[in-house]
């Protein structure tokens, strides 16, 4: 017998769950894209896609993912033959990393492997190491979706100044916006880029990228930048057409105003604390099952330095696999796949699994995902320790 009938649930790092006022949004005639309810509605949009991402800065949007919104910070802060420095703490770091160096700019790597943070004394050593000032920006993820490793981005603007160095900081919050708290403009962040399918909810397919003054000033000659993606054609934009350089992502558009208007009826700090809530909900059943398996684990220790979207956890191969099968197709929930964090010969990291709560996620559906996976370990003979569900429960019902 399965149990999955009824409404799944997509426990994944993105695409998140599709709120219903979302879906009802975009359910709509093709409307036209030179004058009336969608040009009106979208200049509404760039104020609050400023205030989720606490900043005064340009923004800038583009159809396409993630990966899109990197060549588009890429294209726009490099010319060719400069160089970044690139902060790795998981595989999100370095496929930015790749993406760069595939459209020729210079990579310097720091990398911290998959489950250590960012140690700033060495970032600070390395941009003064660069005595002639090559380094033109610092690419840093906020949240790195496959280790799940959150870094302290005030305390690597502060490492930076320290160093003396004039390097700009570009930062992915493609995973964090709308779930932990971030603030482009205090903690000094020059570009920020991210993506509409996580906590912003809203389907895959529109990326975003915000650029200060300065970051405008001085990439302004950036000879990767070609028309499609030049980033002050977009934010400048006089005509409509012009902040897409084409087509409008219609339909897109009109569900991103639904999930702006949810976030700010919810209010962006009270966003924060759910995800805080649930993240830590998510570490105490884990905290639990691991003190009977060693198997079990966080993959971050600290619980400062683990993101409050998505968690990642050891399960050990084969039993990560068959524990996200079981609950698919089990009791419908569909939880994440491990991503780069296994060591080369198991590519896909079997061993591994994340648990999503990113967006619109409340404890019900943490707390019964949760409950599902305990299921799925006493059906399955996996070893672990009593009392997940209660510390689960328990942190939820502190802190409601
Ligand atoms: C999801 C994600 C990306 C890639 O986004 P796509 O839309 O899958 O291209 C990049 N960086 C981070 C931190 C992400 O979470």
């Amino acid at each position: 017998m399965s149990l999955a009938n009824g409404r799944p649930y997509l426990a994944i790092p993105g695409p998140s769950v599709m709120p219903d006022r979302v879906l009802a949004a975009m359910h709509r005639a093709a409307p036209n894209i030179y004058e009336g309810a969608l040009p009106d509605m979208v200049a509404t949009l760039w104020p609050d896609l400023k205030a989720v991402a606490g900043t005064q800065a340009s923004v800038a949007a583009y159809i396409g993912n993630g990966h899109a919104a990197w060549e588009a910070v890429n294209a726009n802060m490099f010319s060719r033959g400069e160089r970044a420095l690139v902060i790795a703490v998981g595989q999100f770091g370095l496929s930015w990393a790749n993406s760069a160096r595939a459209m020729g700019i210079e990579v310097e790597m720091l990398d911290f492997g998959k489950s250590t943070p960012v140690d700033m004394a060495r970032v600070e050593a390395a941009l003064r190491a660069d005595r002639e000032g090559r380094i033109k920006a610092v690419l840093m993820t906020h949240v790195d979706t496959a280790s799940t490793i959150r870094t302290d981005i005030a305390a690597l603007r502060a490492a930076m100044d320290a160093s003396g160095h004039d390097a700009l900081l570009a930062v992915d919050c493609i995973a964090s916006l709308g779930s932990d708290e971030y603030h482009m403009d205090a903690w000094g962040v020059d570009v920020t880029v991210a993506a509409s399918q996580k906590g912003l909810m809203t389907p895959p397919g529109m990326g975003f990228v915000w650029f200060s003054d300065k970051a405008r000033a001085a990439c302004k000659g950036s000879d990767l930048r070609t028309p499609y993606w030049d980033w002050t054609a977009r934010a400048d934009a006089v005509e409509f057409w012009q902040q897409w350089d084409g087509t409008a992502p219609t339909h897109h558009l009109f569900g991103l105003r639904e999930a702006l208007d949810m976030i700010k009826e919810e209010g962006l700090p009270n966003v924060w604390a759910r995800h805080d809530t649930l993240a830590r909900s998510v570490w105490a059943a884990f905290d639990c099952w691991s003190a009977g398996n060693p198997a079990i684990g966080l993959n971050i220790a600290h619980p400062a330095d683990r993101a409050r979207a998505v968690t990642a956890a050891r399960f050990g191969a084969p039993h990560a696999t068959r524990l996200r099968e079981w609950c698919e197709h089990k009791a419908g929930v569909t939880l994440g796949i491990g991503l780069g964090m296994a060591p080369a010969g198991d590519p896909a990291s079997h061993g591994f699994l994340r648990v999503g709560h990113m967006g619109h996620v409340n404890a019900h559906m943490t707390l019964g995902a949760l409950a599902v996976m305990e299921a799925g370990m006493i059906a399955l003979n996996i070893p672990h320790g009593a009392g997940g569900l209660a510390a689960a429960a328990s942190v939820v019902a502190a802190r409601a």
